[in-house]
């Protein structure tokens, strides 16, 4: 059967191998402590499962009001959860979708999806500081707009995933610093801890999202690697196992995306990546993971730039192409 969409090229699926920062790893159990709960109980959804199916992998970047494909306003963000909610899709993050744990987190009878956001900015993750220093997660940021969602839509969880610069610009600083848009420094690693607490995935967007192509080896691999340190620093142990191309531009030897080791001057400490998922800017819906294309070097992503959300669903379900999960009892002894 022929699809509208180019899969990932034919490689191997890879082990679950994660990534390490050093060797020692104090507290490595905490990813797991802090790993979202079972799927709550729920009546099997309508759809006949179907595990070759497509997964789309939807790409957010700025949640405002702008005149690029990188704007989404909170609005269309709240319209397009409430499309897929309608339509049967519910949220896996890239972790899950690679480690083909679909059926495990999805009722059986939906169809699963990604999203991810981009470039921490704070857009995505705003504080409002109340009087007496109280915080308030802005409800027109993604993460204020996703956990009110997931706390109104039963079967609905917080799975998403969320690719970070460590210093970006223009407040591209997980999430924010120096006062813009009100947000303090102070803030950044209680965000990541909010963040991985909640259910959701960290992800590698390198530490100021350099071309790659235009740096060597050895800088590239330092932008990786730093941007692992620091949110080890945030969030001690935590197992970052994705990361998302900057402009969706490789380096000119492709493997350092995803491997690579960079000796940390200031500590002499040498910082080891290695990750099972790499994220491209665009491509279509990925290929399930079950499929032999699949590649989770190469996870194809679609950016939702306004109505690309309801199109790609528009085109999955008329082909009836959508990844549907059979439900957890399915999805053991892979
Ligand atoms: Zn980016």
């Amino acid at each position: 059967m022929k699809f509208p969409w180019r899969g990932g090229s034919a490689a191997a699926l890879l082990a679950c191998v994660g990534c390490g920062v050093g060797d020692a790893r104090p507290g490595a159990g905490v990813a797991a402590a802090f790993a979202a709960a079972d799927v709550p109980a729920q009546r099997p959804g309508p759809f006949a499962p179907n595990r070759m199916g497509y997964v789309p992998v939807f790409e957010y970047h700025v949640i405002g009001a702008g005149p690029t494909e990188f704007h989404h306003t909170p609005r269309e963000l709240q319209a397009d959860l409430e499309l897929l909610y309608r339509r049967g899709y519910r949220p896996v993050t890239v972790a899950e979708l690679d480690e083909r744990r679909i059926d495990q987190v999805v009722p059986a009878g939906y169809k699963a999806f990604a999203a991810v956001f981009d470039d921490a900015s704070p857009s995505q993750f705003r504080y409002l500081e109340r009087p007496g220093g109280r915080l308030e997660v802005d409800p027109t940021s993604a993460v204020g707009i996703w956990t009110r969602f997931t706390a109104a839509h039963p079967g609905w969880r917080n799975a998403a995933t969320f690719c970070v610069l460590s210093a970006g610009d223009a407040g591209g600083a997980f999430f924010g610093n120096g006062n813009i848009q009100g947000q303090k420094t102070a803030w950044r690693y209680p965000k990541l801890r909010f963040l991985v607490r909640q259910g959701f995935e960290l992800c590698n967007h390198t530490q100021w999202h350099a071309r790659m192509d235009r740096y060597p080896d050895a800088f590239v691999m330092e932008q990786i690697a730093r941007l692992a340190l620091a949110v080890d620093s945030a969030v001690p142990g935590y197992r970052i196992r994705t990361l998302a191309l900057p402009l969706g531009v490789w380096p000119r030897n492709r493997s350092i995306a995803w491997r690579g080791s960079w000796r940390d001057p200031g500590s002499g400490r040498t910082v080891r990546y290695d990750y099972p998922a790499v994220l491209e800017v665009a491509g279509g819906p990925n290929v399930s993971p079950f499929d032999p294309r699949y590649d989770g070097h190469s996870i194809d992503r679609i950016i939702a730039y306004r109505n690309a959300v309801r199109v790609t669903l528009d085109r999955l379900d008329r082909h009836g192409t959508a990844y549907v999960s059979s439900g957890a009892a399915a999805g053991r002894g892979r």
